[in-house]
């Protein structure tokens, strides 16, 4: 098996061109799963293995005052998105990044690994999709960018192609009340049943919801959406716990949870409305 180390990104495209059905191994964390639970022919499927930790430009963050967006490094773990100042640029991330699994695997877990995997319970998926934001894609072939929500294209689907890599997301900065809430069968360690995202923007006085584990991918909820704009107190910064609630049930609405076994659908559905309403009340609280 041949293991390659890049140390920068244009050697890991050109390493990822010369081997297209290549593991690509970022903090392992899912990678070794899967190979523990022997979901990977052999070892691997591929002879071999393209390391990306030691890709210097997947590791980095910026910040953009002007453009008033942050764009991420897919390397960038859960551990760093908790941290200072990334933190309060993009407080829902880093909400929805304490709630990923344990400490070893938030140091290790990395955001663009969360977006390849794209699980339906993902934690940072319904944030970014919340955010709006793009996904940054590179191969030898050419550089491209998706809003998240043309990536994000089912169960563990996305719009990779063949020896393309992520190479970091870029989300906007925006001013109000953000929050990420899930639900689980205990409360750490757990993959969500059933999660959500509120983000206020305050200047466009608008609200985007997305909900996780209750659709084949994430999805967004436009009539909630749309109810929650033309309801909330905007001048007062309040809701009535009615308008709060409406939001959520809206929201569930949208949802297309099934049974498993994790959960019921319909405990899946009445998750989402309660877990959607109290985000919104903790942004705007009661009138
Ligand atoms: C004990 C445990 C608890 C967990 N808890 C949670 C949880 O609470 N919430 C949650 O969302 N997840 C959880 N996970 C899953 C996992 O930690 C996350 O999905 C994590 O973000 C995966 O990132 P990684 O860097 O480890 O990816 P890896 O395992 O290295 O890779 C995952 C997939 O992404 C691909 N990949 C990685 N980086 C790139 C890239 N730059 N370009 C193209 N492809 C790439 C890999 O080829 C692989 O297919 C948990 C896992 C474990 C083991």
């Amino acid at each position: 098996m041949a293991v390659v180390i890049p140390i920068d990104l244009d050697a890991a495209m050109r390493a990822a061109s010369a081997a297209p059905d290549a593991l690509i191994l970022a903090g392992g964390t899912d990678v070794m799963v899967e190979v523990n639970a022997g979901q990977r022919r052999r070892a691997l499927d591929s002879d071999t293995v393209i390391v990306l930790d030691r890709v210097r430009e997947l590791r980095r963050w910026s910040h953009d005052p002007e453009r008033r967006t942050v764009t991420l490094g897919a390397g960038v773990t859960y551990t760093e998105l908790m941290t200072e100042p990334l933190a309060s640029l993009l407080p829902a991330l880093a909400e929805a990044s304490r709630t990923v699994g344990s400490p070893q695997i938030r140091n290790a877990g990395t955001i663009g690994g969360n977006l390849a995997t794209c699980s339906p319970a993902g934690d940072t998926l319904p944030v970014l999709a919340a955010l709006d934001a793009d996904v940054h894609l590179a191969s030898l072939n050419g550089e491209r960018t998706l809003p998240v929500g043309q990536f994000m294209l089912g169960v563990k689907t996305t719009a990779l192609t063949r020896g393309e890599l992520i190479v970091g997301v870029t989300a906007p900065v925006l001013r109000g009340a953000q929050g990420y809430a899930k639900v689980g069968v205990r409360n750490a360690m757990v993959i969500a049943i059933a999660s959500a995202c509120v983000i206020v923007d305050e200047d466009c006085r608008d609200v985007r919801i997305a909900l996780g584990s209750v659709a084949p991918t994430i999805i967004r909820c436009p009539d909630a959406e749309r109810h929650a704009a033309a309801n909330l107190d905007w001048d007062r910064g309040r809701a009535t716990p009615g308008v709060a609630a409406e939001i959520g049930e809206r929201a569930a609405a949208d949802a297309r949870p099934i049974d498993d076994h994790r959960s019921t659908a319909a405990y899946r559905s009445r998750a989402v409305a309660l877990l959607v309403g109290r985000l919104v009340r903790r942004g705007f609280p009661d009138a």
